[in-house]
């Protein structure tokens, strides 16, 4: 039988309730379990596809192509496990499959309800989840962590609070828990630690049928005993039922604070976990994975040497919405013995434009590119700021700054050597110029003219690096891989009529598809390191497997790629 391990969230969002969820999972995992979650997103849309990334952060694809929630990727990184779809659960989802039912007549002249249709229908997918198996060994996950978006108390998420009340008894004590994250602010001159809104959040989740096991209580620096004791009594839990999870230099911290607190114990005993079998092999992986966690989050501190990456994008006022490409970063600078530092660029300030408008803006984001060790243009739509990611792209080429363009980034590179090295003045995306005269990016002809919900080229695909190859350092990257299969999410491509020039003229397409007529991987020559790739190599880094591209990227730049 799976356990069940939900997290809910008080007081408000944004306090790391996804960290939490993801650490308990790395936790478990020291003892050798299988560990999945499941990320409930209560609003309507079917998923994270058309969601801005300025207002809800990074949209995150997964294998099979499904356009998720940014903490999904927060789980694939910290369980080192390959989610599908189905973890990501939104209103919108369970909606359509409850009034698909409908429509199909499934409910035999009943009244269709949100209780206790929709309540079903959502404990239901939960359990599906469950069922899955979480690798190719094809075993079935030991525990579910369910993360419950935004805090409980919202009308929004009434549906699921009252689904995980009815869980619990569904599938009974010894296999349900829940972890509740509250927030301990402190208020006032005398700097005191506040619990109200942590009582107050608690006495909302029990009003709604639900008992904290675990209230996580969140705050800058470690939690008073006293308001600890204070928090246990007025929340009515034991003492030990209140984590104390304070804010720790890195997150790889989270998972060794919450050991340090006890939070194996409780769950071993609360969740009878000594049941469970556990083959030597799998204990011992997990002894071994949680002792590699442990020098990871020290050595993360102890980083002198720092390597400084230019981040040239179009959503940099909103860090979430580059997470994967920040924490791809953050994996690589690890595995180079470097410290990060990024420089957020926001590419339309480094245009003309700028210089009139705000002239100390320009010179700064100017002097922040040049200074750079590396450039990295991410991916993203439409065409504001392009031209200033053009500026960096032939900063980085003619300067022989190592250059990194992911999707969107790769097209710009494309766009930028046509432009300054083919002789094509006027070459750009259809994208961003619909009535261009040299569309040296084009739209793909099987994507959909008319639908933008999940439409793009979508999921994992496989690149071949081309014959003749042999010598490419992406190649190299991949410990000379003929094949790599990585995650896609585009609409555009490189138009096939220019690419005999662009690779006569030193741009070379070594990795393409397997029509051979679709570009995924540019590389150009005589340079210490400019790559583009039309694929988000970002979708898969884990903290303690950076990323080859990723790793190239920071060696090129740190300035070690040589002696590699
Ligand atoms: N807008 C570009 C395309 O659709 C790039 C997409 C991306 O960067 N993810 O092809």
């Amino acid at each position: 039988m799976t356990k069940y391990i939900v997290v809910s969230g008080g007081v408000i969002s944004g306090i790391g309730k996804g960290v939490i969820a993801s650490s308990t999972g790395a936790l478990l995992k020291s003892l050798g379990l299988r560990v999945t979650a499941i990320k409930i997103d209560p609003y309507l849309n079917i998923d994270a596809g058309l969601m801005s990334p300025l207002d809800h952060g990074e949209v995150f694809v997964l294998n099979d192509g499904g356009e998720v929630d940014l903490d999904l990727g927060n789980y694939e990184r910290f369980l080192d496990v390959q989610l599908s779809r189905i973890n990501n659960i939104t209103t919108g989802k369970i909606y359509s499959e409850v009034i698909e039912k409908e429509r199909r007549g499934d409910y035999l002249g009943k009244t269709v309800q949100v209780v206790p249709h929709i309540t079903d229908a959502i404990q239901n997918w939960v359990e599906r989840v469950a069922a899955m198996p979480i690798d190719d060994s094809g075993e079935q996950p030991d525990v579910c962590i369910v993360e419950l978006g935004g805090t409980v108390g919202d009308i929004e998420s009434a549906p699921f609070v009252e689904a995980m009340r009815q869980f619990q008894f569904r599938v009974g004590h010894d296999n349900f828990c829940l972890i509740h994250v509250s927030l301990v602010p402190v208020v006032g001159s005398v700097g005191e630690q506040k619990t109200k809104p942590t009582q107050m959040s608690v006495r909302d989740l029990r009003g709604a049928g639900l008992t904290p096991d675990l209230i996580a209580c969140r705050s800058s620096k470690p939690l008073d005993e006293n308001v600890q004791r204070k928090i246990s009594m007025f929340c009515h839990v034991a003492p030990e039922q209140v984590l104390a999870v304070h804010d720790v230099a890195s997150v790889y911290h989270v998972p060794l604070l919450m050991h340090e607190k006890g939070a194996l114990e409780f769950f071993r005993k609360r969740l009878n976990l000594d049941a469970l079998t556990i083959s030597k092999e799998q204990r011992l992986a997990g002894e071994a994975l949680w002792k590699d966690w442990s020098k990871l989050a020290v050595s993360h501190d102890r980083l002198l040497d720092t390597v400084t990456i230019a981040l040239v994008g179009k959503y940099t006022d909103l860090h979430d919405s580059y997470i994967s490409v920040y924490k791809a970063l953050e994996h690589a600078s690890l595995a180079c013995n470097r410290k990060l530092t990024i420089k957020w660029i926001e590419a339309t300030d480094l245009e003309d434009g700028v210089l009139k408008s705000n002239p100390i803006k320009f010179h700064e984001s100017w002097q922040a590119l040049c200074s750079a060790d590396g450039v990295l243009v991410p991916g993203g739509f439409g065409n504001r700021g392009i031209e200033g990611m053009i500026l960096a792209a032939k900063w980085a080429r003619e300067n022989k700054i190592p250059y990194l363009g992911i999707c969107l980034g790769m097209q710009i590179a494309v766009i930028e050597f046509a432009r300054h090295v083919c002789g094509m003045p006027e070459a750009n995306s259809a994208e961003l110029d619909p009535d261009t005269k040299t569309p040296v990016i084009v739209y793909m002809p099987e994507i959909s003219k008319t639908h933008l919900g999940a439409t793009m080229r979508l999921g994992l695909r496989p690149t071949l690096f081309q014959p003749g190859t042999e010598s490419s350092l992406v190649r190299k990257l991949y410990d000379n891989k003929v094949e790599i299969d990585e995650r896609y999410r585009h609409r555009y491509e490189v138009n096939l009529d220019h690419v005999a020039l662009f690779e006569e003229k030193g741009l070379k397409f070594v990795g393409r598809d397997d029509t051979g007529e679709r570009m995924e991987i540019a590389e150009l020559d005589d340079h210490p390191f400019f790559i583009g790739c039309q694929y988000h190599p970002e979708y898969l880094t884990r903290p303690l497997r950076a990323h080859p591209v990723f790793k190239g990227l920071l060696l090129a730049a740190s300035r070690q790629l040589d002696q590699i």
